[in-house]
C-alpha cells in the first residue's frame, strides 16, 4: 500500500508534471517574475471559472481578507461578526485593522456560523459578517444574505477552504461560493483545494468600484504610478505561482469530485456506527468539496482514537483544538462560555482523516478498518 498522507501533493504533481513544468519554464524564459502575463491570464481564467466580474490576485489568503476589509473602508470600532470555530486568519485581520471581532457560535450539523448567533450578535456598530465555508462546505448563504440585507451589512466570504463548491439557493438556483456575498477571499496555500507551490490568494467581487479600490490597495495604494491615494500594502501573486495555478485550475472540478468520492466511501464505511457522526452532504450535490473530512466522535475517547491511528501510520489531525474565543490573543470580557456551547463541544469531538485527491480504495479501506477496529 502506498504510504498514507494527510495531503499527497507529490502524487498529484506527478500526474500534471508536464503542464506545471511548462508553465514554470515559461516564466523563467521570459523573466517576468512579478506581474507577468501568467498573473493576468490566471485572473481571467478564475473570473471565467467562478463567473464573477473581478478577481484580484494577491499574496495569500490572509492578505485577501485584510485587503478586503480595507477596501470596504471598515474603520476602528466597527464590529465584524465571524465564526468561533475556524482558522485564526479570519479573526486576526479583523483585530489587526483595529476593528472589533465579534466571535459567534457555530451550527452543530454543518459546523458553519450559526444563523441564530449572528442575529443575536448584531448591534448598531455591526458592519460586516464573515462566514467561513468551513472544511469545504458552503455556509447557509440564503439566511446570511437576508440578515445582511435587512441590517445593511457587508458579507465577506472566507472561501479559503471551499473553492469550486456550489451553493444551491432556496429557489434551486446555484452559484459558486465566494461570489455570493459582496466580496470573497481565498487562499492558494499548497494544501488548499486549488493550491499553488508557495503562497497565493485572491479576492473576488462583482462590484466595479470596490474592485478598483482593491486593485490600488494591493499595489501600495497606487492608482497612477507614484501617486499614492490611499494607504495600501504590497501583496502580489508571483508569476510562477500564477503559472502553477493556470496549469491546475482546469483540474479543480475533477479534484473536488475525487474528494467527494473519497468522502462518500468513508461515510459508507462508517454508517451505523454509534460513536461516529459523519459529515452530512448530498452525494449528488456539490455544496461540499471536502477540504477536510471531519468526523465527530461521541461517547468514545477521541484522543485515544487519534493515538491508535497514528500508531498504525495513519495521519490524522484536530481542526481546530481550541475555540478562537479561548485563544490568548482574542479573549475578551464580552465572551461568556455559555455563548459557545457548540464550538466548545466540537473542539472535543472532531477528528480529521486523510483527505486529498489521490486517496485510493486500499488506503481508504485500511483507514476505515482501523477506525472501526477501535470503535467496534
Ligand atoms: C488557509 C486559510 C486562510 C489563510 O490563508 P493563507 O493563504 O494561509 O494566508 C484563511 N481562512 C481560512 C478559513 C483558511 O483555511
Amino acid at each position: 500500500m502506498k504510504k498514507i498522507q494527510m495531503v499527497d501533493l507529490k502524487s498529484q504533481y506527478d500526474k500534471i508534471k508536464d503542464a506545471v513544468n511548462t508553465s514554470i519554464q515559461e516564466v523563467l524564459d521570459t523573466n517576468t517574475y512579478i506581474n507577468g502575463p501568467q498573473v493576468h491570464q490566471f485572473q481571467k481564467n478564475l473570473e471565467e471559472y467562478l463567473d464573477v466580474k473581478h478577481v484580484i490576485p494577491c499574496a495569500n489568503g490572509t492578505d485577501a481578507l485584510q485587503i478586503t476589509m480595507m477596501g470596504l473602508g471598515l474603520k476602528p470600532g466597527d464590529e465584524v461578526i465571524t465564526a468561533d470555530f475556524t482558522f485564526a486568519a479570519t479573526v486576526e485581520v479583523i483585530a489587526l485593522l483595529q476593528l472589533t471581532p465579534v466571535l459567534v457560535d457555530v451550527d452543530l450539523v454543518n459546523m458553519n456560523i450559526s444563523i441564530e448567533a449572528i442575529k443575536r450578535a448584531i448591534t448598531p456598530k455591526t458592519k460586516a459578517i464573515v462566514p467561513v465555508h468551513l472544511f469545504g462546505r458552503a455556509a447557509n448563504m440564503d439566511a446570511i444574505m437576508a440578515i445582511a440585507k435587512e441590517n445593511n451589512l457587508y458579507v465577506i466570504e472566507d472561501n479559503a477552504q471551499a473553492i469550486g463548491a456550489n451553493y444551491t439557493f432556496a429557489d434551486r438556483s446555484k452559484k459558486k461560493v465566494g461570489i455570493i456575498g459582496h466580496v470573497g477571499a481565498t487562499s492558494f496555500f499548497p494544501s488548499k483545494n486549488l493550491g499553488c507551490y508557495g503562497d497565493g490568494g485572491a479576492i473576488f467581487t462583482n462590484d466595479d468600484a470596490l474592485a478598483h479600490t482593491i486593485r490600488g490597495i494591493v499595489n501600495h495604494g497606487m492608482y497612477e504610478r507614484y501617486h499614492h491615494d490611499v494607504v495600501g500594502v504590497n501583496s502580489r501573486l508571483d508569476s510562477i505561482q500564477a503559472g502553477v495555478l493556470n496549469a491546475k485550475l482546469p483540474n479543480l472540478d475533477q479534484y473536488n469530485l475525487a474528494r467527494r468520492e473519497a468522502a462518500s466511501k468513508y461515510n459508507a464505511a462508517f454508517e451505523g456506527n454509534k460513536n461516529i457522526i459523519t459529515p452530512a452532504f448530498d452525494s449528488n450535490g456539490d455544496d461540499h468539496v471536502f477540504h477536510q473530512y471531519v468526523l465527530r466522535i461521541i461517547d468514545a475517547d477521541r484522543d485515544a482514537l487519534m493515538q491508535h491511528l497514528l500508531g498504525k501510520g495513519i495521519p490524522c489531525a484536530i481542526y481546530y483544538p481550541i475555540p478562537l474565543h479561548s485563544q490568548k490573543a482574542y479573549v475578551d470580557v464580552r465572551y461568556k462560555e455559555e455563548d459557545f456551547p457548540v464550538t466548545n463541544r466540537l473542539v472535543k469531538e472532531v477528528i480529521a482523516l486523510p483527505m486529498h485527491t489521490e486517496l485510493d480504495d486500499e488506503q481508504i479501506q485500511f483507514i476505515t478498518d482501523s477506525v472501526l477496529e477501535f470503535l467496534k
